[in-house]
C-alpha cells in the first residue's frame, strides 16, 4: 500500500524548498499538483522528473477515488499546491480525510506557510491565534464575518488579495474601531517584502499614500480585542453586535 505525502513548496523564495521536500518529490511515483504548469517549473528547477496529475478545487472530490485506488495498489503519491502548505486554503482536505478512512498513511512534511511566516514576524501575540483564511468577497458578508470575531481576544490571521486589501482594511476599521492595531505582511520572502503595523486608521493612510504598498500578496493580522471594558459595557456591546449581525444577515 502506498503513502500519501503532503509537501509544502516555497511562497516566493526558492531557497525555502526543503531537502526533504526535494527527496520526497523524487521518491514518489506520482505528484498531484494544483496547477501542473506552475509545479512543472518548480520541478524543472530541482531537476525532478516525477510524473504529475492535476488536482484542484474543482476536481478534487472526483479525482480522490482514482488516487485512493492507486494508493491501494502501492503507488506513492505527493500532494503539492501552487505555493506554501497544501490544505491551508488550498486543495487536499477531501483526499486526506479519505486516506484516513481507508487506512492509508498520510505523511505531512513541514515547510513554508504564509500565515505562520507572517505571524512569526508580526510582533503580535503569537501564543494563541485564529487562522481565518480569506474573508468573503462581498462587503456585507465580509462585515458580517468581521462582526462575528470582533470580540475575539486571540490574534486573527487573514489572507487577502491586492484588489481587496483597501476595502478589507476599511471594513476592519468600521467593525473593530479606528484604534485596533493591524499588521500587514506583504510579499513575504520576496524582494518587496514589507511588514508594517499601526492602528488601522493610520495603516489605511499609510497604504493609500503609495500605490506600490497595495500590490502583491498579503497576510493581514489583527491584534485581539482587549478585555479592558467594564463587564456591563462588554455585555451591552455583545448584545448590540449580536443584533447588528442578525440585522445584516436579514437586510437586502
Ligand atoms: N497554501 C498557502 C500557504 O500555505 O500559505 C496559501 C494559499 S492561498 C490560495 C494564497 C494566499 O496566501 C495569498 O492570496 C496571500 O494572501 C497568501 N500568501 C501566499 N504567499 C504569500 C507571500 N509570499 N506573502 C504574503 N502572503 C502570501
Amino acid at each position: 500500500i502506498g503513502q500519501f505525502f503532503i509537501v509544502p513548496t516555497p511562497i516566493g523564495n526558492l531557497g525555502d524548498m526543503t531537502q526533504r521536500a526535494i527527496d520526497t518529490l523524487n521518491f514518489v511515483d506520482l505528484i498531484a499538483a494544483e496547477d501542473t504548469r506552475h509545479t512543472g517549473k518548480l520541478l524543472q528547477q530541482f531537476m525532478i522528473k516525477t510524473p504529475m496529475m492535476a488536482l484542484h478545487d474543482h476536481n478534487e472530490q472526483q479525482k480522490a477515488s482514482v488516487l485512493i485506488g492507486q494508493l491501494k495498489q502501492g503507488v506513492n503519491v505527493a500532494l503539492v499546491s501552487d505555493a506554501g502548505t497544501p490544505l491551508i486554503n488550498d486543495p487536499g482536505y477531501h483526499i486526506v480525510k479519505q486516506c484516513h478512512e481507508e487506512g492509508i498513511r498520510v505523511v505531512p512534511l513541514p515547510g513554508a506557510c504564509a500565515a505562520i511566516t507572517a505571524l512569526s514576524g508580526a510582533g503580535l501575540p503569537s501564543d494563541k491565534f485564529c487562522y481565518e483564511g480569506f474573508l468573503p468577497a462581498k462587503s456585507k458578508a465580509r462585515q458580517s464575518a468581521l462582526l462575528e470575531v470582533s470580540e475575539e481576544s486571540r490574534t486573527l490571521i487573514y489572507y487577502e488579495s491586492p484588489h481587496r486589501i483597501l476595502e478589507t482594511l476599511e471594513d476592519m476599521q468600521a467593525i473593530f474601531g479606528a484604534e485596533r492595531y493591524i499588521v500587514i505582511a506583504r510579499e513575504l520572502t520576496k524582494i518587496w517584502e514589507t511588514i508594517h503595523g499601526a492602528p488601522v486608521c493610520e495603516l489605511l493612510a499609510w497604504i493609500k499614500a503609495d500605490a506600490n504598498r497595495q500590490r502583491g500578496e498579503f497576510v493581514v493580522l489583527v491584534d485581539g480585542a482587549k478585555k479592558n471594558d467594564t463587564a456591563q459595557d462588554s455585555i451591552f456591546s455583545k448584545e448590540v453586535l449580536r443584533t447588528l449581525n442578525l440585522l445584516m444577515k436579514e437586510l437586502p
